[in-house]
C-alpha cells in the first residue's frame, strides 16, 4: 500500500546525510569528548565543529549554544533556569506543553504566569505582551511557529518590549528551526530553543542558544560539561546529526526547497477546501494571510471527530495528526484550536497535514484521492451528523 507521511511537526526521519554523519560516533569515534587522549580529541573535535554550525543556524557566537536533549529540555531550563519565586512570567496560551506544564510547576513556587491568547487567525498581538508587562516581569516566552497551525509569531516585535522591559526573553523555535531562518540577535532574544527530530536529526538532541551573560541556572548538575550550563557526557553522534540536519536545513531554506513545499502545501489545502464544510484554522485575518511556516495546515472537516478521521487516512496510508503529536492519546480538544476561539467540536473535527521537506506531487495527489473518500464514508456514519455525539 502507498503510505504518505504528513506528520512532519510531530517528527521526521533522518536524512542519509544525517545518518552517514553519525555512522563513525558510534563506534570507531566512540570517545568520551572530555578525556585528553587521542579518542577523546577526535570527539571532542566533532562536538566543537558541531557547535560552530549550530551558531551559524542561531547567528550566534559557538560559547553560546548549549546542547541538550531537545525542545522540551530547553523550554524547561528557560523557565525552571531563571524564573524565582516573586517573579512574574508571561508567555501564551498556545505554546507547547514543555512550557505550559513548566509554568504550572512554577506556579506552585510563586512564580505568577500570565498567558495570552491568540486572535481567531492564530496570532499573537505583541501589544497584549505589552500590557501584561509588570515590574516584576522576568521571563517572556513566546514561540517562533506554532506545532498545530504552522502560525509565525511576531517576535521580533516582542524581543523589543522585552528588552525596553528589561526582561529575558525565550523563543520555543522547534518548530520554526528549519523552515525560515533563524536570527537570535534579530529576534532579540536571550534564548532560543530547538530540536534535531523535527529537521531530520536525530531524537533525543537538540540546543539552546543562551545569550552571553544571561543568568541561567542548569537543570542538570554534575561535571562541567557545556561550560557548567549543562551536565552530562555529550551525545556525539547525536550532536553531529544535529548539526548535519541544521546544516541540510540551511541549505533548503537557501535552494528552492521551501518555496516548492509552500506550493504543494497550498495546492493540498485549496484541494481539501473544495469539499463542502471545510475550513482552515488560523493563517487568515479576515481576507489577509498570516505569516506561517510553508509545510504546514490545519483544516476542519465539518460533522467529522478528528480521532476517526485519523484513524481512517491511516487504514488507507495517509500519515496525518489530529491535535498535536506531542498530546497524541489524550481526548482533549487541542488547546490551540480552543484558545483562537473554535468550539470544542470543531476543535475535535480538525485535522493538521504537516509536510515533510521531502514531499513530492504525487504525494498531494494520493491524499487529495483519498481524503475525499474518506470524508464522504465517515460523513455517513458520523455521530456528530447524526446529533449523537454529546
Ligand atoms: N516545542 C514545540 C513547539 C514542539 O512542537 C515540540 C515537540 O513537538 C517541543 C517543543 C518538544 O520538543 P522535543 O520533542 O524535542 O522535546
Amino acid at each position: 500500500m502507498t503510505r504518505v507521511y504528513m506528520d512532519a511537526n510531530a517528527t521526521t526521519p533522518l536524512l542519509p546525510e544525517v545518518v552517514e554523519s553519525m555512522r563513525p560516533y558510534w563506534m570507531e569515534h566512540f570517545g568520551n569528548a572530555s578525556s585528553i587522549h587521542h579518542e577523546g580529541q577526535h570527539a571532542r573535535a566533532a562536538v566543537d565543529r558541531a557547535r560552530e554550525t549550530l551558531a551559524t543556524l542561531f547567528n550566534c557566537s559557538a560559547a553560546e549554544v548549549v546542547f541538550n536533549s531537545g525542545g522540551t529540555e530547553g523550554d524547561n531550563t528557560a523557565i525552571f533556569g531563571l524564573l524565582r519565586p516573586g517573579d512574574h512570567f508571561i508567555t501564551t496560551s498556545i505554546e507547547h506543553s514543555a512550557i505550559l506544564r513548566a509554568a504550572d510547576r512554577m506556579a506552585q513556587h510563586g512564580v505568577v504566569t500570565t498567558f495570552i491568547d491568540p486572535a481567531a487567525s492564530g496570532l499573537i498581538d505583541s501589544a497584549d505582551i505589552l500590557h501584561a508587562i509588570r515590574p516584576q516581569t522576568r521571563l517572556i516566552s513566546v514561540m517562533l511557529a506554532n506545532n498545530e497551525t504552522g502560525v509565525l509569531q511576531p517576535v521580533e516585535e516582542i524581543g523589543k518590549i522585552a528588552r525596553a522591559a528589561s526582561a529575558y526573553f525565550h523563543i520555543d523555535a522547534v518548530q520554526g528551526a528549519g523552515k525560515v531562518k533563524l536570527d537570535v540577535r534579530r529576534f532579540g532574544c536571550h534564548l532560543c530553543s530547538v530540536s534535531a527530530h523535527k529537521m531530520h536529526g536525530p531524537k533525543g538532541t537538540g540546543a539552546l542558544f543562551v545569550r552571553r551573560g544571561t543568568p541561567i541556572e542548569p537543570l542538570l548538575v554534575g561535571g562541567s560539561h557545556e561550560r557548567r550550563r549543562r551536565a552530562g557526557t555529550e551525545n556525539v553522534p547525536g550532536i553531529v546529526g544535529l548539526a548535519k540536519a541544521a546544516e541540510l536545513a540551511m541549505h533548503s531554506l537557501e535552494d528552492e526547497t521551501i518555496g516548492q513545499l509552500a506550493a504543494l502545501r497550498d495546492r493540498l489545502e485549496v484541494g481539501i477546501l473544495a469539499l463542502s464544510g471545510t475550513g482552515v484554522n488560523g493563517a487568515w485575518d479576515g481576507d489577509k494571510p498570516v505569516p506561517r511556516v510553508a509545510n504546514t495546515t490545519n483544516i476542519w472537516f465539518g460533522q467529522l471527530e478528528g480521532e476517526a478521521h485519523v484513524i481512517a487516512l491511516d487504514l488507507k496510508g495517509v500519515s496525518v495528526s489530529g491535535g498535536s503529536a506531542c498530546h497524541s492519546g489524550a481526548t482533549e480538544p487541542s488547546h490551540v484550536l480552543l484558545a483562537m476561539g473554535l468550539d470544542k467540536t470543531r476543535a475535535r473535527a480538525s485535522l493538521r497535514f504537516s509536510l515533510l521537506k521531502t514531499a513530492t506531487e504525487a504525494e498531494v495527489d494520493y491524499v487529495l484521492k483519498v481524503v475525499p473518500e474518506v470524508v464522504e464514508h465517515l460523513r455517513t456514519l458520523s455521530p456528530v451528523a447524526a446529533g449523537t455525539l454529546a
